[in-house]
């Protein structure tokens, strides 16, 4: 079975790795896609948010990553896959997803979305937070991956914000 991890991933943080690892060993193919969302003004453009995801999921053999604009499902169908992978963190998440699970069967019902509980350490972390911390100066190595980390310091040094 293939699953697609969809999000924005405006950094990756190692709690969606984590997801990663942990649906790499649950499913054939992890297809982590990157979805545009023309409402979110991102830190990072889609390709290099591709290309950052790509480097720090270099170790699993079964990762694919991908970016799309349109609806989840829509991509899901062109990639053949029957699971949507979601990351669940604390309470406050629970209802947006499941009612983002509801809609998506309603629009397709070849699809499942199975939910993976964020490991502990990981529950109250975010992409915002990580990009509120850098943009006061904050450490954020222990948040995201190591070529993240550089680039996030990177940009914020630059006062391009
Ligand atoms: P979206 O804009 O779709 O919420 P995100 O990039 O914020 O995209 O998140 C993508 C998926 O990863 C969502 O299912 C989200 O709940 C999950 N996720 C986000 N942060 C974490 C975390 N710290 N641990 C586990 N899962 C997470």
């Amino acid at each position: 079975m293939i699953a697609i991890y969809p999000g924005s991933f405006d950094p990756i943080t190692l709690g969606h790795l984590d997801i990663i690892e942990r649906g790499c060993k649950l499913f054939e193919k992890v297809i982590v896609t990157v979805l545009r969302n023309p409402a979110k003004n991102p830190l990072f453009p889609v390709a290099k948010r591709v290309e950052q995801i790509c480097e720090c999921t270099a170790h699993l053999s079964n990762v694919e990553v991908d970016s799309f604009t349109g609806l989840t499902v829509e991509y899901a169908k062109l990639r053949k896959a029957g699971v949507l992978l979601r990351g669940l963190r604390v309470l406050s998440d629970f209802e947006k997803e499941l009612q983002m699970a509801h809609t998506n069967k309603t629009l397709w019902d070849g699809v499942e979305t199975v939910f993976l509980a964020t490991a502990n350490e990981y529950s109250f972390l975010s992409s915002s937070m990580v990009k509120e911390i850098a943009r006061f100066g904050g450490s954020v190595e222990h948040l995201v991956p190591p070529n993240v980390a550089q680039e996030i310091y990177l940009f914020y040094k630059k006062g391009d914000r």
